[in-house]
């Protein structure tokens, strides 16, 4: 019989139960023991779905009220000191002091007071490899200390156990947890520490081993990236440490392939290995080749990080062909934690049937691996159901003609081959954007979205739930937009924006009026502690049937002589934030939304619209794992922004705007959109981060931000207008635009206008 098990499930609950619950609990509603309640009921539901589908472990270890790394902080006793805590703390109350850190009790007014920073800043989050789960950062100084800290692990195995289910553990391998975290002392080497935090390891897993648990996995995905040397040499030691306590060690990698880390990976002291088989199936061959003939041999064949039902036939031959070599040594797995994708398709009530077919969210992919373990065991036949229900969404997906659209296919065939060109080169344009916009010197301009009161939200919910008429609705927006370019020419901004109140969300919008996409209902994933995304699917070519944002954009240039910035989502923020079609490369979904920008982006030129910005925040962040994939990520990546871009004539300005990102190792890729204008995050570096673009020489116009938009401080004029120095230091003066950091929605009107008011200042006293 083969062995299935899964890495993790999602903890947040089919309800969101636990996003509630812990918002309750902040908010002083609900006491720590009521918080415990849900979060044992719904370990409890998640493990018996796992016992359903007939798994050989029920997964624990990947439960965690707010992050799994913030849960192996408190497990390995390294909290950082900066906390202060006295003792006197409950460990649930330490937990989210580090995850929310504590707020200054200074009210949270305007007029320049630096005090409304958080006086203890909680811990830095930072996104899980290439997911868009963040994690908490550990950090790391002189005196960290391991010790073994917290018993919640033990009593979450206590806990099942009791249930009557066999646990497999999971845990955060020693070398992935020093490499994710930050060191805070200077000249530390994390990896120094290693040598400390072995023992603690190795004494949590002689408690697992006491409490009677056979497999302990350990999670070392940092074996998928490109790793130094003193790193891969660090990993044979520590095993060898951990291997003498007499557990049994799942060594599991996910994300990608092990390549040069796979005879590493394949000969550490563990008596079984996990690989990612949907990301890097190329690699079964050879790690079975290399695998000694007493580990076991996990295939992660089912996809963690996707939604598409699986392709059983094909992932049966995979597991064939395996188990003709390694027989009982075969396990079979999805590929990643199912964290990554929604809960229960079930909750889908208003999807089409057809659509529905070709989904599986984390209950059916249990399901799948069930069917998958019988297929192998027995044949096909034996799971005939879900075997025949896979074909047919494959054969529909195949064939349906709402995945392929001819027009589609036709257009990204014939397309010509400059299609990613401007006319003329930058130089041109911009002597001929000067002459038709006659901007002073350090233009000012925001980033597009003003704030997003109470009254926008309550209308635009209002609207989609039908009971306000699309008339009304529009004469709300449009009253949102007067009100705010009255603001703006109060303010005297050069480029004004029309402030984006029609927009829940940078990509939901667009993605609700192309065709392809579809949207779930309940189809939530946890982004980071109780925050949970609804990611759109793209299931079939994306296609643009009416104008976007032409009639905001139009209604708002109406108002004033001055330039309104029309503005987008750039194509590739809306694939990275997207769950993304199998069936084709992500380039090629990348190319189609181009295209669709590429026609918003002339309609709005044709309706007068002359500054238009597509914003690409996730430009950065769709990064490949490793190095080697990088360029070619940038050349497809780059060629659909400047597709979108390049169909308008030399006299209509491009910008684009990218934040919370360090550029400095892709600035030619940058260079390469040849956006007229770029805007990007730069204030809490303290303008540290122009200085690449600097050194790089960048060729066209920037706007770093002059301040903090995360924070409702609002900066004094000589602050913005010191920052502008320091830019004009490295940058032309004649290049520079004055702007925030990034948009404005997630702040008030009274520090808005205090600080927008600040910056026309300080860009009037630099003039
Ligand atoms: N135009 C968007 C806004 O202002 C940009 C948001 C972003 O960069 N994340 O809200
Ligand atoms: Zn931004």
């Amino acid at each position: 019989m083969t062995t299935t098990h899964i890495s993790g499930f999602p903890r947040i609950g089919k309800n969101r139960e636990l996003k509630f619950a812990l918002e309750q609990f902040w908010r002083g509603e609900i006491d720590e023991t009521a918080l415990e309640a849900t979060g044992r009921e719904l370990r409890a539901r998640h493990w018996q779905l796992q016992q359903n589908a007939g798994l050989d472990f029920v997964s624990v270890g990947d439960f965690a009220y707010y992050d799994q790394m913030l849960n192996h902080i408190q497990l390995l006793g390294c909290e950082p000191t900066r906390f202060h805590f006295g003792g006197q703390e409950s460990e649930l109350d330490r937990y989210f002091t580090q995850a929310r850190g504590v707020a200054d009790e200074a009210p949270a007014c305007c007029g320049g007071h630096a005090h409304t920073e958080q006086e203890t800043r909680a811990l830095e989050m930072t996104k899980w490899f290439d997911t868009n789960y963040h994690y908490l950062v550990p950090e790391f100084t002189a005196d960290t200390q391991f010790t073994l800290n917290s018993l919640r692990l033990f009593e979450e195995v206590a806990e099942a156990q009791a249930l009557g289910h066999r646990v497999k553990v999971s845990l955060i391998g020693p070398l992935t947890f020093l490499y994710l975290g930050k060191e805070k002392t200077a000249g530390l080497e994390r990896l120094t520490l290693l040598e400390q935090l072995t023992p603690v390891y190795c004494e949590i897993l002689l408690k697992l081993k006491i409490l009677g648990v056979e497999w302990v996995q350990i999670d070392e995905p940092i074996l998928c990236l490109d790793l130094p040397a003193v790193w891969k040499a660090a990993f044979e030691p520590a095993y060898n440490r951990l291997n003498a306590v007499g557990i049994k060690l799942l060594l599991a990698t996910y994300f990608g392939a092990l390549e040069d880390n796979l005879v590493l990976a394949c000969n550490l002291p563990v008596a079984g290995l996990h690989i990612d088989a949907v990301r890097a199936p190329q690699q079964i061959g050879s790690i079975i080749d290399r695998l000694p003939h007493y580990k076991i041999l996990s295939l992660g064949v089912i996809d963690g990080r996707n939604i598409w039902r699986t392709d059983l036939d094909r992932a049966l031959a995979l597991a064939d062909d395996a188990r003709a070599r390694l027989g009982e040594r075969l396990w079979l797995a999805p590929s990643c934690s199912l964290q990554h994708v929604p809960m229960d398709l079930s909750a889908e009530t208003d999807m089409d049937g057809e659509l529905r077919s070709w989904l599986a969210f984390a209950v059916q992919k249990l399901d799948e691996l069930d069917a998958l373990r019988t297929g192998l065991d027995r044949g096909a036949v034996f799971a005939e159901q879900a075997f025949t229900a896979s074909r047919l969404a494959l054969a529909s997906r195949n064939n349906s003609s709402r995945v392929h659209n001819q027009a589609v296919a036709a257009r990204v065939r014939d397309l010509p081959a400059d299609v990613d060109r401007r006319r003329s080169p930058f130089k041109i344009r911009q002597a001929l954007q000067r002459s038709r916009f006659n901007l002073p010197a350090f233009p000012t301009t925001s980033i597009g979205s003003f704030p997003q009161t109470q009254a926008i939200r309550s209308i635009r919910a209002a609207y989609k739930r039908h009971e306000v008429t699309a008339a009304d609705y529009t004469k709300a927006m449009q009253a949102e937009i007067r009100y705010t370019i009255d603001r703006q020419i109060q303010l005297g901004l050069d480029v004004l924006v029309h402030g984006e109140a029609e927009r829940n969300d940078m990509v939901e919008y667009f993605g609700e009026q192309l065709a392809g996409f579809v949207f779930t209902q309940n189809g939530w994933v946890q982004s980071y502690g109780s925050r949970c995304v609804k990611p759109p699917i793209i299931y079939g070519d994306v296609a643009r049937p009416h104008a976007m944002t032409v009639a905001w954009a139009s209604y708002a240039q109406s108002l004033t002589t001055l330039p309104v910035k029309g503005m987008l989502t750039g194509p590739i923020t809306i694939l990275q934030w997207s769950f993304v079609r199998n069936d084709q490369p992500r380039s090629a979904t990348a190319l189609q939304i181009a295209l669709a920008i590429r026609d918003e982006v002339v309609d709005l030129e044709h309706a007068g619209i002359g500054i238009i910005q597509i914003d690409e925040p996730a430009l950065r962040e769709g990064l490949p794992l490793r190095r080697s994939d990088w360029k070619d990520y940038l050349a497809w990546a780059g060629r659909a922004f400047r597709i979108s871009a390049s169909g308008v004539g030399d006299e209509t300005q491009i910008h684009t705007h990218m934040c919370y990102s360090e550029f400095n190792d892709i600035l030619p890729a940058i260079a390469a959109l040849d956006a007229d204008v770029i805007t990007i995050e730069t204030s809490r570096s303290d303008m540290e981060l122009l200085r690449g673009f600097g050194e790089f020489n960048y060729p066209n116009e920037i706007g770093p931000g002059v301040y903090d938009i995360h924070s409702p401080r609002v900066p004094a004029t000589e602050e913005m207008v010191r920052l502008l120095k320091k830019a004009a230091e490295v940058i032309p003066a004649e290049h520079l635009w004055v702007n925030p950091d990034c948009g404005l929605k997630t702040r008030g009107w009274p520090e808005t206008e205090a600080a927008l008011a600040n910056m026309v200042a300080a860009a009037k006293s630099l003039r």
